[in-house]
Parts: structure tokens; sequence; C-alpha cells
């Protein structure tokens, strides 16, 4: 394949089109990633939505490839287990293994998306912020990008094309129109609201900093993962709407910071002091919405491919979107090695990966029930105690 062969074009510079763009600069790739916003090591981080990830093994397999898992590391806080809050009775922690072989991690999204960022371009890959995927002109080979700051408009030519634009992917749309991708959004139903438990005064963490907390109410919930600067993230997960014959809050109900409030104070009491901004940020925070995306199909020919949620968002409860889309970084570098062929490339991609996604999306909207519903359940945990022997 000659060096200009090499060449393919990333949309999106988050978790998974850094990723990617390195795994492919290290294998001798020309790489041009277009990104809708500016650059977070610039301008501060935008992302607006899950300030942290738990990240597991199965992510950490595509950083450490890349050489990013040192820098990635150094900011994590390890979670040994969920660190359940019953209404009554005392917290108690379900280790995820049988020592600290088997945990996960909660890192920073914005400071895990600068680490990729500059590992990225140390690989030779070239990053174009501040344009946003407009449309393409498939049989033409030109993307047209925006500019949202200044207004202006480029056209790009390219060889492929490749999706990492999250789940509302500009390139998805633009590809359905030449191939039916089988796309259908199933929507939970349920919505969530990040709230900040900030340092103890002493500049320590409030609550113990090794787990992943959880607040299980049912057909609601409350979880928090650490920071490395001695913060929570809480996410609230509860209806959309209320249920007249089961009760219980919902985002329909609850809708002021005094709503909330009185929320906390019945259902997550343990949780309330620890959330001095309670009000402030439930009414300022966006509700962000839940769903999982199916698609029967990834690519068009050789000259698109999706990846990470551009290809299959899910809901979050397995904590597993970022590390699947890390995952399939890996298998496209790995399939775009074994072959000139890209639509071969991109057809045992999706072969590989998409069973696997599916799977994960499944396990995804089960884990919503354990967590909420199971996890202060005595007989679950006599049976989990049993496994872990
Ligand atoms: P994104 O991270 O969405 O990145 C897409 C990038 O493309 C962004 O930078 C965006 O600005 C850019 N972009 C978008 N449109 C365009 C365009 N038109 N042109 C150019 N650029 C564009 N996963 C885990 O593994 N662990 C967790 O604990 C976890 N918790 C989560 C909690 C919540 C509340 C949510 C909502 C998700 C969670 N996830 C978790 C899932 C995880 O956030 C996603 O799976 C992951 O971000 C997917 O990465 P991505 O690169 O595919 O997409």
């Amino acid at each position: 394949m000659t060096v200009q062969g090499k060449h393919i074009t990333i949309i999106g510079a988050g978790l998974a089109g850094a990723l990617l763009g390195t795994l492919l600069a290290q294998r001798g790739w020309q790489v041009d990633v277009y990104e809708k916003r500016g650059d977070p090591r610039l301008r501060g981080y935008e992302g607006g939505r899950s300030i942290n990830l738990a990240l597991a093994e199965r992510g950490r397999h595509g950083l450490r490839l890349a050489g990013a898992l040192d820098a990635v590391m150094a900011q994590a806080v390890m979670m040994r287990g969920r660190m359940v809050h019953p209404l009554d009775g005392p917290v108690n922690l379900q280790r995820y293994g049988r020592d600290d072989s088997e945990v996960i991690w909660s890192v920073h999204r914005g400071e895990l998306n600068i680490v990729l960022l500059d590992i990225a371009e140390r690989a030779g890959v070239r990053l174009h912020f501040d344009r946003r995927l407009d449309g393409v002109d498939f049989d033409a080979r030109t993307a047209r990008f925006a500019n949202d700051r200044d207004g202006s408009a480029e056209a790009v030519s390219f060889v492929s094309l490749v999706g990492a634009d999250g789940a509302g992917s500009a390139l998805r749309a633009a590809m359905k129109p030449h191939v039916e991708l089988g796309e259908r959004t199933e929507f939970l139903g349920h919505s969530y609201k990040e709230l900040e438990i900030p340092p103890a005064e002493d500049g320590g963490f409030r609550i113990e900093p090794n787990a992943l907390h959880i607040w299980p109410r049912g057909r609601y919930m409350c979880i928090a993962l650490p920071n490395d600067e001695r913060t929570f993230t809480v996410t609230v997960f509860l209806p959309n709407a209320d249920d007249p014959e089961k009760g219980g809050p919902s985002f329909a109900s609850v809708r002021t910071g005094a709503d909330a409030r009185a929320l906390f104070a019945r259902d997550f009491p343990d949780a309330l002091p620890l959330i001095p901004r309670l009000e402030h940020d439930w009414e300022h925070n966006p509700t962000g919405l839940l769903a999982t995306l199916y698609l029967d199909r990834w690519f068009l020919d050789e000259r698109a491919v999706l990846l990470g949620d551009a290809a299959h968002a899910m809901v979050p409860f397995h904590g597993q979107g970022m590390n699947c889309a890390f995952e399939d970084c890996v298998a496209l570098a790995e399939h775009l090695d074994r072959t000139t062929d890209r639509a071969r490339a991109f057809a045992d991609f999706q072969a590989e990966r998409l069973p696997n996604s599916r799977a994960i999306q499944r396990m995804a909207l089960e884990n919503y029930l354990e967590m909420r519903d199971r996890v202060d359940d005595p007989d679950y945990l006599l049976q989990r105690a049993l496994e872990l022997k």
C-alpha cells in the first residue's frame, strides 16, 4: 500500500477518535482528525456530561497499546467495589473481585481526553479543532466542515471516513441515504442528572474514595464516583414520568431545587449533607437522556465506517460504553493493518465487534435493574459472597 493509500480521516476527537488516531499513526498511517469543539487544552474541556467514567481492563488494553496507560492511571482513582448505601442500616462494600487485582478505575473524562489528544499529536496525528462535519459527498469523496466559532466552512477530500463522532453521529446521518443501516434507538424512559460532592474541609475525600457508591432505591438510584481532585460526581437516575401505580419520584415531579432537597431528605438522607450546591446544580445542570442505539450495519463499502457510540451507544449502567469504544479502536486498527482492501477490513471489523457490542448493550440494560433494585437484597448478597469464595 502506498503512503497516500494509508491516509484516513476520523470524525470526532473524543475518546475513541483520539485513541484510534494514535493506534493508526503508530502503524504508519497518515491520520487527520476533525473535531467540532475547540481544543480542550487551550479552552478548557466543554464535555458537559458524565464528568467521570469507570475504566475497566477492556479499556485499559487499548490505552496500553497506545502508550497512554501510565499517563491515564496517574490521574485515576481505584474502585474496589460497590459501596451500597441502604435506606436503613450500615453501608457495605461489595468487592468486584477477590483482591486489588480485580478492580475498576474512575477517570475524569476531560483529563482522559487531553491525555489522548497529547499522545495522538505526539504520534503524528493532525488534529483539526472547530471543524464540525456538516455533510459528505460520497461520490466526489469530499467532506464539508463548518467552523461554528467564526462561521467559515471548508471541503476536504478523503479516502475513507471513520465516524467517532458519538451517539448523534453526523457521519451516520450522511451514510443513511447510501446504505441501509437498520438504525433504531430505544429510549430507556429514565434520565440522569449530575451533582457534586466537594472535598472535605481538610482537603480530603468526604466519603470512602476507593469505591463506586450506590444508593439503590428500587425504581431509581443515585451513584457517586470519585475524582482525583477529591470530589465525587453524583449521578441521580430517575424515571422521566410519574408512575401512578408504583409511585415514586420522577423528573416530571422533581423539578425545582426544593423538590430535589425533599427527595434527598427522604430517600438519600446520608448523601444530602455531602452536596452543598444541590438546589443550584439540580436547577442548572442538564438532564441527560438515556438510550440504546442499534445498527445492523456499520460501514459503507470502503468509504465510511462507524465505531464507539456512533455505532452502538448504550445506557451507562455497566460502565462499558467507553471501554467498548476502546476495544473497537484496537480491532479496527488491526483489521486495517491486515489488508489493503478497506471494505473487507470494515466488514471484518463489524463481524467481530457488532455481536460483542450487542451483548454489552444487553448487559448494560440488565445491570440497571441489578444496581437500583438488587444490590441491597440479602439473597443477592449471599449469592455474591458465595461467588467470591
Ligand atoms: P464521544 O465521547 O461522544 O465523542 C464524540 C466526539 O465527536 C466528541 O468530541 C464530539 O464533540 C465530536 N463530534 C460530535 N459531532 C461531531 C461532528 N459533526 N463533527 C466533528 N466532531 C463531532 N462508559 C464507560 O466505559 N464507563 C462509564 O463509567 C461510563 N459512564 C457513563 C455515564 C453517562 C451518564 C453516560 C452518558 C455515558 C457513560 N459512558 C461510560 C459511555 C461513554 O461516555 C461513551 O461510550 C464514550 O464517550 C464513547 O466515546 P466516543 O468517542 O465514541 O464518543
